[in-house]
Protein backbone atom coordinates (compact mmCIF):
# COMPACT_ATOMS: atom_id res chain seq x y z
CA UNK A 1 0.00 0.00 0.00
CA UNK A 2 1.31 3.43 -0.78
CA UNK A 3 1.16 6.66 1.40
CA UNK A 4 -1.65 9.06 -0.28
CA UNK A 5 -1.35 10.10 -3.87
CA UNK A 6 -4.54 12.75 -3.38
CA UNK A 7 -6.22 15.08 -1.37
CA UNK A 8 -10.62 15.06 -1.83
CA UNK A 9 -13.00 17.08 -0.98
CA UNK A 10 -15.27 15.61 1.68
CA UNK A 11 -17.04 15.87 5.03
CA UNK A 12 -17.52 13.84 8.11
CA UNK A 13 -20.27 12.85 10.28
CA UNK A 14 -19.59 12.69 14.11
CA UNK A 15 -21.54 13.17 17.13
CA UNK A 16 -18.56 15.35 18.83
CA UNK A 17 -18.90 17.64 15.84
CA UNK A 18 -21.01 20.58 16.52
CA UNK A 19 -24.14 19.93 14.49
CA UNK A 20 -22.64 16.75 13.48
CA UNK A 21 -21.38 17.46 10.82
CA UNK A 22 -18.36 19.26 8.81
CA UNK A 23 -16.72 19.31 5.55
CA UNK A 24 -13.32 18.31 5.49
CA UNK A 25 -10.10 17.11 3.56
CA UNK A 26 -10.38 13.57 3.16
CA UNK A 27 -7.05 11.81 2.10
CA UNK A 28 -6.36 7.58 2.22
CA UNK A 29 -2.86 6.97 4.72
CA UNK A 30 -1.50 3.92 5.13
CA UNK A 31 -5.17 2.26 4.57
CA UNK A 32 -6.74 4.74 7.25
CA UNK A 33 -9.05 7.15 5.47
CA UNK A 34 -8.58 10.01 7.44
CA UNK A 35 -10.85 13.49 7.52
CA UNK A 36 -9.36 16.75 9.12
CA UNK A 37 -12.42 18.87 9.38
CA UNK A 38 -12.22 22.24 7.95
CA UNK A 39 -13.78 24.29 10.68
CA UNK A 40 -11.62 25.74 13.63
CA UNK A 41 -10.12 24.32 15.53
CA UNK A 42 -9.83 21.40 13.08
CA UNK A 43 -10.44 17.62 14.33
CA UNK A 44 -8.89 14.25 12.63
CA UNK A 45 -11.08 11.22 12.20
CA UNK A 46 -10.07 8.27 10.51
CA UNK A 47 -11.40 4.95 9.49
CA UNK A 48 -9.53 2.22 8.62
CA UNK A 49 -10.40 0.91 4.74
CA UNK A 50 -10.85 -2.42 6.05
CA UNK A 51 -13.18 -1.54 8.11
CA UNK A 52 -14.88 0.73 5.76
CA UNK A 53 -19.05 -0.02 5.06
CA UNK A 54 -19.41 1.90 1.63
CA UNK A 55 -22.28 3.19 0.53
CA UNK A 56 -23.56 5.60 -2.29
CA UNK A 57 -26.00 8.64 -1.66
CA UNK A 58 -26.28 12.45 -1.94
CA UNK A 59 -27.99 14.56 -4.24
CA UNK A 60 -26.64 13.07 -7.16
CA UNK A 61 -26.20 9.63 -6.05
CA UNK A 62 -22.28 9.73 -6.54
CA UNK A 63 -21.25 10.26 -3.04
CA UNK A 64 -19.41 7.58 -1.78
CA UNK A 65 -19.32 7.29 2.33
CA UNK A 66 -17.63 5.07 4.36
CA UNK A 67 -19.00 3.79 7.45
CA UNK A 68 -17.68 2.37 10.61
CA UNK A 69 -19.70 -0.81 11.53
CA UNK A 70 -21.35 1.07 14.43
CA UNK A 71 -22.47 3.91 11.96
CA UNK A 72 -21.05 6.30 14.99
CA UNK A 73 -18.85 8.03 12.35
CA UNK A 74 -18.83 8.63 8.18
CA UNK A 75 -16.57 9.74 6.21
CA UNK A 76 -17.39 10.59 2.50
CA UNK A 77 -15.97 12.71 -0.93
CA UNK A 78 -18.20 13.17 -3.72
CA UNK A 79 -14.60 13.33 -6.08
CA UNK A 80 -14.88 11.25 -8.87
CA UNK A 81 -11.86 9.77 -7.98
CA UNK A 82 -12.49 8.95 -4.80
CA UNK A 83 -14.17 5.65 -5.20
CA UNK A 84 -10.80 4.54 -7.49
CA UNK A 85 -8.31 5.76 -5.39
CA UNK A 86 -10.39 3.54 -2.52
CA UNK A 87 -10.29 0.40 -4.17
CA UNK A 88 -6.40 1.04 -4.94
CA UNK A 89 -5.11 2.17 -1.72
CA UNK A 90 -7.71 -0.46 -0.13
CA UNK A 91 -5.17 -3.19 -2.30
CA UNK A 92 -8.64 -4.99 -2.96
CA UNK A 93 -10.14 -5.23 0.68
CA UNK A 94 -12.92 -2.47 -0.92
CA UNK A 95 -12.99 -4.37 -4.54
CA UNK A 96 -16.59 -6.79 -3.43
CA UNK A 97 -18.28 -3.83 -2.32
CA UNK A 98 -17.33 -1.03 -4.51
CA UNK A 99 -18.28 -3.00 -7.82
CA UNK A 100 -21.72 -4.06 -6.15
CA UNK A 101 -22.46 -0.60 -5.81
CA UNK A 102 -21.37 0.24 -9.38
CA UNK A 103 -24.13 -2.34 -10.44
CA UNK A 104 -26.52 -0.68 -8.28
CA UNK A 105 -25.64 2.83 -9.64
CA UNK A 106 -25.80 1.60 -13.02
CA UNK A 107 -29.62 0.36 -12.74
CA UNK A 108 -30.35 3.67 -10.90
CA UNK A 109 -28.81 5.70 -13.45
CA UNK A 110 -30.53 3.52 -15.97
CA UNK A 111 -33.94 4.04 -14.21
CA UNK A 112 -33.11 7.51 -14.10
CA UNK A 113 -32.63 7.72 -17.94
CA UNK A 114 -36.03 6.25 -18.63
CA UNK A 115 -37.71 8.86 -16.56
CA UNK A 116 -35.44 11.44 -18.28
CA UNK A 117 -36.72 9.99 -21.52
CA UNK A 118 -40.58 9.33 -20.35
CA UNK A 119 -40.37 13.44 -19.10
CA UNK A 120 -39.30 14.42 -22.09
CA UNK A 121 -41.91 12.65 -24.09
CA UNK A 122 -44.47 14.18 -21.38
CA UNK A 123 -42.78 17.69 -21.69
CA UNK A 124 -42.88 17.70 -25.72
CA UNK A 125 -46.72 16.58 -25.67
CA UNK A 126 -47.23 19.14 -23.15
CA UNK A 127 -45.68 21.69 -25.50
CA UNK A 128 -47.89 20.88 -28.46
CA UNK A 129 -51.10 20.61 -26.56
CA UNK A 130 -50.53 23.88 -24.95
CA UNK A 131 -49.29 25.07 -28.48
CA UNK A 132 -52.95 24.47 -29.94
CA UNK A 133 -54.34 25.07 -26.95
CA UNK A 134 -53.68 28.66 -27.02
CA UNK A 135 -54.14 28.63 -30.64
CA UNK A 136 -57.85 27.72 -30.23
CA UNK A 137 -58.32 30.16 -26.73
CA UNK A 138 -56.90 32.72 -29.60
CA UNK A 139 -59.37 31.79 -31.78
CA UNK A 140 -62.37 31.92 -29.22
CA UNK A 141 -60.72 34.99 -27.90
CA UNK A 142 -60.35 36.76 -31.17
CA UNK A 143 -64.17 36.05 -32.01
CA UNK A 144 -65.13 37.57 -28.27
CA UNK A 145 -63.44 40.97 -29.33
CA UNK A 146 -66.24 43.65 -30.18
CA UNK A 147 -66.70 43.74 -33.83
CA UNK A 148 -65.40 47.71 -33.64
CA UNK A 149 -61.49 46.04 -33.92
CA UNK A 150 -62.32 44.06 -36.81
CA UNK A 151 -63.99 47.54 -38.19
CA UNK A 152 -60.08 48.78 -37.58
CA UNK A 153 -58.13 46.05 -38.70
CA UNK A 154 -59.99 46.01 -41.82
CA UNK A 155 -59.35 49.45 -42.68
CA UNK A 156 -56.27 49.84 -41.58
CA UNK A 157 -55.83 46.87 -44.40
CA UNK A 158 -57.88 48.71 -46.92
CA UNK A 159 -55.63 51.88 -46.45
CA UNK A 160 -52.00 49.59 -46.77
CA UNK A 161 -53.23 47.74 -49.79
CA UNK A 162 -52.81 49.05 -53.14
CA UNK A 163 -56.37 47.74 -54.88
CA UNK A 164 -56.71 50.46 -57.85
CA UNK A 165 -59.04 53.08 -58.52
CA UNK A 166 -61.68 53.40 -56.86
CA UNK A 167 -65.08 53.84 -59.41
CA UNK A 168 -66.53 57.28 -57.60
CA UNK A 169 -70.07 56.46 -55.46
CA UNK A 170 -72.11 57.64 -58.49
CA UNK A 171 -70.62 55.60 -61.46
CA UNK A 172 -73.45 53.09 -62.36
CA UNK A 173 -71.22 50.11 -61.65
CA UNK A 174 -71.00 51.17 -57.57
CA UNK A 175 -74.85 52.31 -57.54
CA UNK A 176 -75.68 48.74 -58.38
CA UNK A 177 -73.58 47.31 -56.41
CA UNK A 178 -74.21 49.16 -53.67
CA UNK A 179 -78.20 48.36 -54.12
CA UNK A 180 -77.25 45.12 -54.20
CA UNK A 181 -75.58 45.20 -50.65
CA UNK A 182 -78.51 47.42 -49.16
CA UNK A 183 -81.04 44.36 -50.21
CA UNK A 184 -78.96 42.52 -48.49
CA UNK A 185 -77.83 43.77 -45.32
CA UNK A 186 -81.19 43.49 -43.67
CA UNK A 187 -80.60 39.77 -43.39
CA UNK A 188 -76.94 39.69 -42.44
CA UNK A 189 -75.93 37.99 -39.31
CA UNK A 190 -74.50 40.77 -37.90
CA UNK A 191 -76.97 43.36 -38.51
CA UNK A 192 -75.20 46.17 -37.23
CA UNK A 193 -72.19 45.83 -39.50
CA UNK A 194 -71.10 48.16 -41.41
CA UNK A 195 -70.67 47.23 -44.76
CA UNK A 196 -68.58 49.39 -46.95
CA UNK A 197 -68.07 48.25 -50.89
CA UNK A 198 -65.54 49.89 -53.38
CA UNK A 199 -65.66 48.92 -56.63
CA UNK A 200 -62.28 49.08 -58.06
CA UNK A 201 -61.10 49.36 -61.28
CA UNK A 202 -58.99 46.15 -62.71
CA UNK A 203 -59.54 42.93 -65.37
CA UNK A 204 -59.24 40.23 -62.65
CA UNK A 205 -62.79 38.56 -62.25
CA UNK A 206 -62.20 39.06 -58.16
CA UNK A 207 -63.73 40.23 -54.77
CA UNK A 208 -63.09 40.28 -51.40
CA UNK A 209 -64.05 40.86 -48.22
CA UNK A 210 -61.69 42.39 -44.56
CA UNK A 211 -62.68 42.45 -41.71
CA UNK A 212 -65.60 44.84 -40.76
CA UNK A 213 -67.31 44.87 -43.49
CA UNK A 214 -65.25 46.59 -46.37
CA UNK A 215 -65.90 44.73 -49.37
CA UNK A 216 -63.48 45.22 -52.88
CA UNK A 217 -65.61 44.62 -55.87
CA UNK A 218 -63.05 44.89 -59.44
CA UNK A 219 -65.04 45.84 -62.59
CA UNK A 220 -63.81 42.83 -64.11
CA UNK A 221 -66.15 40.65 -62.08
CA UNK A 222 -69.03 43.23 -62.84
CA UNK A 223 -67.87 42.76 -66.74
CA UNK A 224 -68.07 39.00 -66.54
CA UNK A 225 -71.37 38.32 -64.65
CA UNK A 226 -74.47 37.58 -66.74
CA UNK A 227 -76.57 38.68 -64.05
CA UNK A 228 -77.40 41.13 -61.49
CA UNK A 229 -77.67 37.79 -59.63
CA UNK A 230 -74.91 36.75 -59.60
CA UNK A 231 -73.35 39.41 -58.52
CA UNK A 232 -75.83 39.35 -55.73
CA UNK A 233 -74.00 35.96 -55.20
CA UNK A 234 -70.67 36.94 -54.89
CA UNK A 235 -71.62 40.17 -52.76
CA UNK A 236 -73.38 37.53 -50.22
CA UNK A 237 -70.40 34.89 -49.95
CA UNK A 238 -67.88 38.13 -49.38
CA UNK A 239 -70.14 39.60 -46.86
CA UNK A 240 -70.91 36.15 -44.65
CA UNK A 241 -66.77 36.45 -44.78
CA UNK A 242 -67.31 39.45 -42.67
CA UNK A 243 -70.20 38.82 -40.73
CA UNK A 244 -68.52 35.05 -40.13
CA UNK A 245 -65.60 36.59 -38.76
CA UNK A 246 -63.24 34.95 -40.54
CA UNK A 247 -60.89 37.68 -41.14
CA UNK A 248 -60.24 38.61 -37.09
CA UNK A 249 -60.38 34.62 -36.50
CA UNK A 250 -57.28 34.40 -39.12
CA UNK A 251 -55.25 36.94 -37.61
CA UNK A 252 -56.05 34.74 -34.30
CA UNK A 253 -54.72 32.21 -36.21
CA UNK A 254 -51.25 33.69 -37.38
CA UNK A 255 -50.51 35.68 -34.37
CA UNK A 256 -51.65 32.83 -32.27
CA UNK A 257 -49.55 32.95 -29.11
CA UNK A 258 -48.71 36.57 -29.51
CA UNK A 259 -52.31 37.57 -29.69
CA UNK A 260 -53.61 35.27 -27.05
CA UNK A 261 -51.19 36.97 -24.77
CA UNK A 262 -51.64 40.36 -25.51
CA UNK A 263 -55.62 39.73 -25.37
CA UNK A 264 -54.69 38.47 -21.76
CA UNK A 265 -52.67 41.74 -20.70
CA UNK A 266 -55.86 43.48 -22.61
CA UNK A 267 -53.58 45.51 -25.11
CA UNK A 268 -55.74 45.81 -27.79
CA UNK A 269 -53.26 48.47 -29.26
CA UNK A 270 -50.96 46.26 -29.62
CA UNK A 271 -53.40 43.74 -31.13
CA UNK A 272 -54.04 46.34 -33.58
CA UNK A 273 -50.40 47.01 -34.59
CA UNK A 274 -50.26 43.24 -35.25
CA UNK A 275 -53.24 43.27 -37.19
CA UNK A 276 -52.15 45.86 -39.13
CA UNK A 277 -48.52 43.53 -40.21
CA UNK A 278 -51.23 40.91 -41.18
CA UNK A 279 -53.00 43.19 -43.18
CA UNK A 280 -50.61 43.41 -45.30
CA UNK A 281 -50.14 39.98 -46.32
CA UNK A 282 -53.12 38.21 -48.11
CA UNK A 283 -53.74 36.73 -45.03
CA UNK A 284 -56.88 38.17 -44.73
CA UNK A 285 -58.25 37.60 -48.00
CA UNK A 286 -57.78 33.90 -47.93
CA UNK A 287 -59.44 31.69 -46.63
CA UNK A 288 -59.48 28.08 -45.00
CA UNK A 289 -61.52 25.40 -46.65
CA UNK A 290 -64.02 25.26 -44.18
CA UNK A 291 -64.60 29.09 -43.65
CA UNK A 292 -65.20 29.12 -47.41
CA UNK A 293 -68.19 26.59 -46.92
CA UNK A 294 -69.20 28.65 -44.19
CA UNK A 295 -69.57 31.21 -46.12
CA UNK A 296 -71.55 29.97 -48.74
CA UNK A 297 -74.10 28.19 -46.82
CA UNK A 298 -74.22 31.54 -45.01
CA UNK A 299 -74.57 33.50 -48.07
CA UNK A 300 -77.31 31.23 -49.80
CA UNK A 301 -79.21 31.89 -46.74
CA UNK A 302 -78.97 35.58 -46.83
CA UNK A 303 -79.85 35.57 -50.74
CA UNK A 304 -82.74 33.52 -50.12
CA UNK A 305 -83.73 35.66 -47.40
CA UNK A 306 -83.39 38.38 -49.40
CA UNK A 307 -85.59 36.15 -52.07
CA UNK A 308 -82.80 36.48 -54.54
CA UNK A 309 -82.40 33.24 -56.32
CA UNK A 310 -79.36 31.36 -54.85
CA UNK A 311 -78.74 29.25 -57.99
CA UNK A 312 -77.10 32.33 -59.56
CA UNK A 313 -74.22 31.81 -56.57
CA UNK A 314 -73.67 28.33 -57.70
CA UNK A 315 -74.13 29.97 -61.73
CA UNK A 316 -71.63 32.37 -61.37
CA UNK A 317 -68.92 29.42 -59.85
CA UNK A 318 -69.98 26.97 -62.66
CA UNK A 319 -69.42 29.68 -65.43
CA UNK A 320 -65.78 31.08 -63.80
CA UNK A 321 -64.77 27.04 -63.78
CA UNK A 322 -65.62 26.92 -67.37
CA UNK A 323 -63.75 30.11 -68.38
CA UNK A 324 -60.70 29.54 -66.69
CA UNK A 325 -59.00 28.61 -69.72
CA UNK A 326 -59.75 31.19 -71.95
CA UNK A 327 -59.93 34.34 -68.97
CA UNK A 328 -56.54 34.00 -66.86
CA UNK A 329 -57.91 36.92 -64.74
CA UNK A 330 -60.39 34.82 -63.32
CA UNK A 331 -58.07 32.45 -62.16
CA UNK A 332 -57.71 35.24 -58.81
CA UNK A 333 -61.25 34.61 -57.60
CA UNK A 334 -61.15 30.95 -58.23
CA UNK A 335 -57.45 30.58 -56.99
CA UNK A 336 -58.60 31.98 -53.74
CA UNK A 337 -61.88 30.01 -53.85
CA UNK A 338 -60.29 26.59 -54.73
CA UNK A 339 -63.25 23.44 -54.11
CA UNK A 340 -65.40 24.93 -56.43
CA UNK A 341 -65.83 21.02 -57.97
CA UNK A 342 -67.83 20.32 -54.65
CA UNK A 343 -69.24 24.06 -53.53
CA UNK A 344 -71.51 23.96 -56.46
CA UNK A 345 -73.10 21.11 -55.21
CA UNK A 346 -73.42 21.94 -51.85
CA UNK A 347 -74.84 25.14 -52.49
CA UNK A 348 -77.63 23.64 -54.37
CA UNK A 349 -78.07 20.98 -51.81
CA UNK A 350 -78.53 23.74 -49.11
CA UNK A 351 -80.68 25.69 -50.93
CA UNK A 352 -82.94 22.47 -51.16
CA UNK A 353 -83.05 22.55 -47.44
CA UNK A 354 -84.40 26.09 -47.28
CA UNK A 355 -88.49 26.64 -47.53
CA UNK A 356 -89.87 27.57 -50.71
CA UNK A 357 -90.15 31.09 -51.34
CA UNK A 358 -91.04 33.12 -54.35
CA UNK A 359 -87.70 34.39 -55.69
CA UNK A 360 -87.96 38.28 -57.16
CA UNK A 361 -85.47 39.24 -59.99
CA UNK A 362 -83.53 41.98 -58.86
CA UNK A 363 -84.70 45.35 -60.81
CA UNK A 364 -81.36 46.52 -61.50
CA UNK A 365 -79.61 47.03 -64.90
CA UNK A 366 -76.53 45.41 -65.15
CA UNK A 367 -76.58 46.30 -68.64
CA UNK A 368 -76.07 50.23 -68.29
CA UNK A 369 -73.43 49.66 -65.21
CA UNK A 370 -71.65 47.41 -67.81
CA UNK A 371 -71.37 50.06 -70.60
CA UNK A 372 -70.00 52.31 -68.14
CA UNK A 373 -67.21 50.45 -67.25
ZN1 LIG B 1 -64.55 33.34 -49.87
Amino acid sequence: MSSSRENFQGGVFHASIPGGRAGANVSIVRGELIADTSGEPTQRFSIPLSQCKLDLGGATGRMVFCRTSDGSLTIFSEDKSFAKELDFQSGGVLAGQLSTLKKGQRAESNRFGFWLAVSAVACAALLVAGYYGVLSAAKVAMRALPVSVDEKIGTMAFNSMEVGRKLDANHPASKLVQEIVDKLKPHAKLPDMKFKVSVVEGSEVNAFALPGGQIVVYTGLIKEAKSAEQIAGVLAHEMSHATLRHGIERVGQSLGVVAAIQLLIGDVGGLLALGAQVAQTSILTSYSRTSETEADLEGVRMLHAAKIDPKAMADFFEMLKQKMGDLPDAVAWISTHPQHETRVENIQNHQKKLPEVQYEPLQLDLKTAQDAL
